[in-house]
């Protein structure tokens, strides 16, 4: 195997290099740990959430790593998202296609233990974050796979893409959950956040969607999507 370094804080995978602190979220280098090790302390439990859709987290939680998800569509397995640690004994999977590229985890090793398509939007594939990760495809705008309805909402990053199959719909980290309410994701552009937003609504309103999934949570849509709508029609000076 390759050299390979995971950031505990953050779950980023460093392919083939050693840098002094982690190019996501900065940690130093004693945080780091070797891929083999992480594989070691860590393992990815999956959780049935919906029909046909499980997530996918590390136990113990490997820093803030986002949750993955993995879809029997009709006929491929699809991860939406990547677990951050290599777990050789999960079910084999097709295709892992990313929603952005902030949490890309252990995809090339997943890649090649799997023989999987790793795919991801074209505008977010050339990110310096992403640079060391083979992408079997760059993907942009709006498309249908297996029955899986990928949409670029740009936004929070200019590839962003959230996923429907059936009537679940898989938003990563657009949005954070508050008690009682809900705050765009800031770690992107306001105004492009906002309006990619306004994508996601009508989206989400074109579908009949009944289960939400998020980077750390599964929320049902109408309680969800109240919040939702809060948040996008405000003022944004509120
Ligand atoms: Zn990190
Ligand atoms: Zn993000």
């Amino acid at each position: 195997m390759s050299e390979q370094y995971v950031c505990t804080v953050c779950g980023y995978n460093m392919i083939e290099h050693y840098p002094l602190n982690c190019p996501f979220c900065g940690a130093p280098q004693d945080k780091f740990i070797t891929a083999e090790e992480c594989s070691e302390k860590y393992r990815v439990e999956g959780k049935n959430v919906a029909p046909g859709v499980t997530q996918l987290r590390s136990q113990p939680r490997l820093g803030y790593e986002h949750a993955a998800y993995r879809v029997e569509a009709e006929s491929k397995t699809f991860w939406i998202d990547c677990p951050s640690c290599f777990d050789a004994s999960l079910e084999a999977v097709d295709v892992i296609t990313f929603t952005h590229h902030h949490f890309l985890g252990a995809s090339n090793m997943y890649r090649s233990h799997f023989d999987a398509k790793v795919q991801i939007n074209g505008r977010d594939s050339s990110n310096k974050l992403a640079r060391r990760f083979p992408f079997d495809n760059k993907f942009s705008g709006n498309f249908t796979e297996a029955g899986l309805e990928a949409f670029h909402v740009d936004g929070h990053t200019q590839g962003f893409t959230i996923y429907v199959f059936k009537n679940v719909l898989f938003i990563c980290d657009y949005v954070f959950l508050k008690p009682g309410s809900m705050v765009f994701n800031p770690y992107g552009p306001p105004g492009e956040t906002r309006e990619g937003a306004r994508t996601i609504k009508k989206i989400a309103e074109s579908r009949n969607i009944s289960i939400v999934c998020g980077y750390n949570y599964v929320e049902n849509y109408p309680k969800w999507q109240e919040k939702f709508a809060i948040l996008v029609d405000k003022s944004p000076d509120l």
